[in-house]
């Protein structure tokens, strides 16, 4: 009996040592995660790969596969044919059914790879490639073979059961996500937030979300839009976290009690010191942000420092080097830009400088902030009536 599976490869060099076999189950977890909602699916570890397999009736990969390949540490996937009858006439006739519904039409040459992991399979590995070649020649007279160049493999590989498949569809690799520690993004809903969020997932960090909301400066749909981004996060990840802050009161606070040209370093150096209590409550090792050099006034390299200041863990800012273009380029690939850049009735201005600070020194935006007696409190009072999402 044959069935259409998802073969799921990911990343040997990440999945050495210890932590493989966690690894490996949390990939299976964000698979899991992602497909639960469409139905019945199972997902079998195999030597080195993970096959999903649709214990409803027919996978139908269009839908399956754009919800396996966007998840981080998978490398790419495969739509196959299983079949677990794997004598030589079973396995030609299987890529037959194969190639029928792939369509030959784009291909005029073809090879068959095969692989044998089950040793006591009775045929060579050469020999089954050139039994099922053969027979494809004669069912398909239109294709030849190219065994260098060919526009068609057709790969056969022989294990517990035999799996055959064609196409590889590419993933985004990077780690398993959860391989390399826990980091706490700052999410504004903005376009570098996110891909910043996306840029330390790829590389294994578990990355969770936080929010400062400004009711009624910022409006519901504002809200939305960042709980939106980290749904729409949550599918490289399988989940996500998202933390929103009541920040009303502290950032009318800091209106009154700050020169109104540095009013964004306090603003953000009050989200930075949120921010990491929140991380470390989570044992986060490193906050994160969308900051790229030069690109807003906050931005400048005395600005960065000036906020850095009030971290008391390190701060990432994968994007610090990164042009506005480059970092589009990644929120249209990751499917975030269409979200962030949704248009939200911003309702007042008065939090914004018409000439803000550039320069800020360190030194004496601290000497200032050490007088705003009532700040801990505001700050205090933010992470106690802050609201957490689970996407
Ligand atoms: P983005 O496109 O991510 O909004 P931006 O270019 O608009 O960034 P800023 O508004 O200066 O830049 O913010 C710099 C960084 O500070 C953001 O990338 C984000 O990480 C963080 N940040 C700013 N505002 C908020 C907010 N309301 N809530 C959470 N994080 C924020
Ligand atoms: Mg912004």
């Amino acid at each position: 009996m044959e069935e259409k599976v998802l073969i799921v490869r990911y990343g040997e060099i990440a999945m050495r040592g210890n932590n493989r076999k966690l690894f490996v189950t949390r990939l299976v977890n964000a698979i899991r995660k992602n497909l639960d909602d469409m139905g019945d699916y199972y997902v079998v570890r195999e030597q080195g790969r993970l096959i999903v397999e649709d214990r409803g009736g027919e996978m139908d990969f269009d839908k399956v596969i754009p919800r396996v390949v966007c998840i981080l540490g998978i490398t790419g996937v495969c739509p196959a044919l299983k079949t677990t009858e794997q004598d030589i006439e079973n396995i030609k006739k299987v890529c037959e059914q194969h190639i029928n519904e792939i369509g030959i039409d784009d291909y005029k040459t073809f090879k068959v790879e095969t692989k044998r992991s089950d040793k006591r399979y009775p045929l060579g590995s050469r020999e089954v490639s050139a039994a099922v070649g053969e027979y494809i020649l004669e069912k398909f007279p239109q294709l030849t073979v190219d065994v260098h160049e060919p526009d068609l493999t057709v790969n056969v590989e022989l294990r517990n059961d035999a799996y055959i498949y064609s196409k590889l569809i590419k993933g985004f690799g990077g780690l398993p996500v959860g391989s390399s520690g826990k980091g706490i993004a700052m999410l504004s809903g903005g376009i570098d937030s996110p891909v910043a969020a996306f840029m330390m997932a790829k590389r294994g960090v578990e990355v969770e979300g936080v929010y400062f909301n400004s009711p009624p400066y910022t409006s519901e749909r504002a809200k939305q839009k960042v709980v939106d981004l980290a749904e729409r996060l949550s599918v490289f990840t399988g989940g996500f976290k998202l933390y929103v802050v009541p920040f009303t009161d502290l950032q009318l606070y800091l209106l009154d009690n700050v020169p109104h040209d540095k009013l964004t370093i306090f603003l953000k150096r009050a989200m930075t010191r949120v921010a990491c209590t929140l991380g470390e409550r989570d044992e986060a090792l490193a906050v994160i942000t969308g900051d790229s050099v030069g690109q807003v006034a906050s931005q400048t390299m005395q600005g960065l420092h000036a906020i850095s200041a009030a971290a008391t863990m390190p701060i990432l800012r994968p994007l610090a080097g990164f042009d506005k273009q480059e970092i589009v380029d990644i929120a249209r690939k990751i499917g975030t830009f269409d979200i962030s850049i949704r248009p939200y009735e911003d309702c007042c201005t008065i939090f914004v400088a018409k000439h803000p600070e550039t320069k800020p020194k360190t030194s004496i935006i601290e000497k200032i902030e050490s007088k705003l007696t009532a700040l801990d409190k505001y700050l205090e009072e933010a992470i106690e009536n802050t609201e957490v999402i689970e996407l």
